[in-house]
């Protein structure tokens, strides 16, 4: 394929991400789209289906191994039950047990397992034999001494707990087994008992456990944990936080330094940020809380004009692991946590929710297919901690980290990736995300099942299908246009769709649907060289390649004549073309300039070869 060679010179972030009017009128702060849960999506797509087995067969069980073999993590939870033995390892460890143990009932969701499932089981018995006769459970301070626990927001206490009840609420509905969820509920209850409004004051150091009541409540319809949710959220900001004495740390780095609802700036710890940003949108939808609402649009708008990389990646420093100045965006020195990209995929998703807006599918995008699909390896194996911009060629994904959030992360949201892909509201489904699949969900009162297929994000050519309706349906199907593209066509029944009216990055097509009806849409997927803002200093004088969803870089392997030198031009001409036994199958761009080859892949793939160095943003000449 040649593409013609686009230049899209930018003045913001915003323009390539496709960000709309910023003063557009004020949001319903009620949720209008609810997501279709990976468990009504079978994946087929040549893209992600290896990447599901991969999740399976190697991310899996390199977690399960190093939680029971490599490290104590397992043991700390027999230590605890037998009140015999020391904790290991770092105080929030549980926390990763807990999110494999996601991983694993996604898993089972989409590929049961008898196997896998005694496993978790086995876990899960050892947790629950852990559990204080009060209810708390957390094996560090268990171990170390329990008069101690409650006494400093940064121990983590209330984040193990937020991703026990994930786990508990994933596994409840993976097998209908509700040991772990009881041993949340009662863990909820203990911490209701000693915090609350007439109770103690607490700020959790590390968010999580916000959202995670509010998937309590959804499963029990309690309605006290989404209340506590929400005190948990409004204790924010008014010096109820404990403990600062030990740390470096200025409230602001967990976003305790005002309160949530007068927040403007995104800043301190990245992945905090996001938790806490979740939570919100979580409370806020059932509560129909506007303050919240209008906060996390002032957020979305700092984090995504001014403090986001083209990877998708948030949180540029080391030292905080998390926010600085406004384009302030090294590329060697980039810290962008795998588990921060991520966050972005959940928070961007709930803003999609609230407003039926595209943009946040966009920023979605970028982030699931760049930022975070680089902290996992080909073969799913090896994961990174730190995603930078560019290399030396001494950085490289490892099987485990002292602190392990991100391989623990990977293994929870891979299996779940197809929930991101559909929505439905009163009137409309929602076509979110291009990948290949067959999914059966209830639109007014009546089952449709679509099929999906595409060779995205290798080319823009979609192919939606009602392959079963069991009568006609009157509906809109709204069908996302990536920001990135710049012109397309839709076709209904092999009929084009002339002038097809658009909303907030939308196709709308209306009509009533039928079994057989076929939509074909084809984005255009030329090859597009993007300028940073000029703000933004490390990268001034230099440009970044895309592609569809995927942004591109240079690595060395493919280019030991020119790396060093390497220039594009306005001139520059670039060739796509699909090398099935390059990296697993990718698209990749290359060009001549100056007699010497240049070789471009995804940024995805990088550092899955020969090591060294590799950059996103080249050298341009202008001529
Ligand atoms: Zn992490």
């Amino acid at each position: 394929m040649r593409n013609r060679h686009v230049i899209i010179f930018i003045l913001s972030c915003a323009a390539f991400i496709g960000c709309q009017d910023l003063k557009e009128k004020k949001e319903q702060p009620f949720k209008m789209i609810e997501q279709v849960d990976f468990s009504h999506v079978k994946i087929q797509d040549d893209f992600w289906t290896p990447r599901l087995k991969s999740h399976s067969i190697a991310t899996l069980p390199v977690c399960i191994d190093q939680i029971e073999n490599q490290t104590g993590r397992i043991q700390n939870y027999e230590n605890a039950a037998h009140k015999t033995g020391k904790h290991s390892g770092i105080y929030f460890d549980d926390s990763d047990v807990y999110k494999a143990l996601e991983g694993i009932a996604y898993s089972l969701i989409n590929n049961p397992d008898p196997a896998l499932e005694a496993k978790a089981d086995e876990w899960i018995d050892k947790i629950a034999a852990a559990q204080e006769p009060d209810g708390y459970i957390n094996t560090y301070y268990t171990l170390t001494g329990l008069d101690q626990r409650w006494t400093n927001m940064h121990m983590h206490e209330m984040y193990c707990t937020g991703h026990m009840i994930e786990a508990a609420v994933a596994y409840y509905h993976a097998t209908g087994k509700r040991k772990l969820l009881d041993v949340s509920i009662k863990m909820t209850e203990h911490m209701m008992s000693v915090f609350g409004p007439d109770k103690r004051h607490w700020v959790p150091g590390h968010q999580e456990i916000e959202l995670a009541l509010v998937k309590l409540y959804n499963e029990t319809q309690d309605e006290r944990y989404l209340d506590f949710s929400n005190w948990l959220i409004e204790e924010r900001g008014h010096g109820y936080g404990i403990g600062w004495n030990n740390e470096p740390w200025e409230p602001a780095y967990c976003q305790d330094d005002k309160p949530v609802r007068e927040m403007t700036d995104i800043a301190g710890h990245a992945v905090r940020a996001m938790y806490l940003y979740c939570g919100m949108a979580d409370v806020a939808a059932l509560k129909n809380d506007t303050g919240y609402i209008e906060a996390l649009h002032r957020l979305w708008d700092d984090v995504v004009l001014r403090k986001m990389y083209i990877t998708g990646g948030i949180g540029s420093s080391r030292h905080n692991e998390g926010f600085t100045e406004p384009y302030d965006l090294p590329n060697y020195d980039a810290y962008c946590e795998t588990c921060a990209s991520v966050g972005m995929v959940y928070w961007n998703s709930r803003m999609n929710q609230f407003t039926g807006d595209s943009k946040y599918i966009d920023v979605l995008e970028r982030s699931m297919y760049n930022g975070a699909l680089a902290g996992v390896s080909l073969k799913g194996d090896r994961f990174f901690y730190v995603n930078p911009l560019a290399s030396k060629g001494d950085h490289h994904r490892k099987e485990w980290y002292g602190c392990a959030c991100c391989p623990s992360q990977i293994s929870r949201f891979l299996p779940s990736v197809g929930s991101y892909i559909y929505g439905v509201s009163n009137n409309a489904v929602w076509v979110n995300l291009y990948i290949g699949n067959e999914t059966t969900f209830s639109v007014g009162k009546k089952d449709i099942t679509l099929k999906l297929e595409t060779k995205y994000p290798w080319e823009g050519n979609v192919k939606l299908t009602v392959k079963s309706l069991s009568s006609p349906l009157k509906r809109e199907i709204r069908l996302r246009v990536p920001g990135w593209c710049d012109s397309y066509n839709v076709k209904i029944n092999g009929q084009s769709v002339n002038k097809p009216v658009t909303e907030k990055g939308y196709v709308v097509l209306n009509k009533k649907w039928k079994e057989g009806d076929l939509i074909e849409l084809a984005f255009d997927m030329s090859v597009q060289v993007v300028a940073a803002d000029p703000r933004v200093k490390e990268d001034e004088g230099k440009r970044a390649v895309q592609r569809g969803p995927l942004v591109y870089c240079a690595e060395e392997v493919d280019n030991t004549d020119s790396f060093e030198k390497m220039t594009i031009s306005s001139k520059t001409s670039f060739t796509s073309a699909y090398i099935p036994a390059m990296l697993n199958g990718i698209v990749s761009i290359s060009t001549i300039e100056s007699g010497k080859n240049i070789t471009l892949i995804p940024y995805y793939a990088w550092d899955n070869r020969r090591p060294g160095e590799m950059k996103v943003w080249i050298d341009y000449v202008e001529n």
